[in-house]
């Protein structure tokens, strides 16, 4: 099972979106994709740094990890609508860690409204779509990859969101397949 955690408050019809297409998608493995009810951002308080006014992406993992054991997940995807950095970086649009099997992605600079551009809900969600897809591919142990395209690309800025598709291709689609099963083959 996957798990999608909504930190804060999160537009449902974003989670929903990320919940039908992730299912779609990881269904082929047989793993279902479940959303749970939230946690709350002021639990995060600690993550919050006053002068950049941004949040420190790892802080969220422990937590995360703590919902992963509890349903004995397989992964467990949290997202929030804040900022987020990490060391050395402006910013990010999302962080995993493949040992506690735990992923974050943050929304707050996908809505177009963040670069000066009229709202877009499709849009908004397909970005989601793209970081959660990214997210939970380095979960399941992937690494950057050079095709543009691939949604295993990495994202220095929105534009390359918007190049790249949402599938992983096919180089990194049968690592995932092979991750995947051993994962499940570990338990
Ligand atoms: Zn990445
Ligand atoms: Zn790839």
């Amino acid at each position: 099972m996957i798990i999608i955690v909504p930190i804060g408050d999160i537009p449902g019809d974003v989670l929903s979106f990320l919940h039908s297409n992730l299912s779609a998608f990881y269904a082929r493995f047989g793993i279902e994709v479940r959303v749970i009810g939230g946690l709350s951002i002021s639990a995060f308080s600690h993550a919050f740094d006053m002068y950049r006014g941004q949040f420190l992406g790892r802080a969220f993992l422990p937590a995360l990890s703590l919902v992963k054991r509890d349903f004995r997940a397989l992964a467990v995807l949290g997202v929030v609508n804040v900022d987020l950095y990490e060391p050395g970086l402006n910013f990010i649009f999302g962080i995993a860690h493949p040992g506690f099997g735990v992923a974050l992605i943050s929304l707050h600079r996908l809505y177009p409204e963040f670069y000066g551009e009229p709202p877009d809900r499709k849009l908004l969600k397909e970005r989601a779509l793209k970081e959660a897809m990214h997210e939970l591919g380095h979960v399941f142990g992937l690494e950057h990859c050079p095709n543009p395209k691939c949604v295993m690309h990495f994202s220095n800025s929105i534009i390359d969101t918007d190049i790249k598709s949402w599938m992983y291709c096919e180089s990194c689609l049968r690592k995932l397949e092979k991750n995947i099963s051993r994962s499940h083959v570990r338990g």
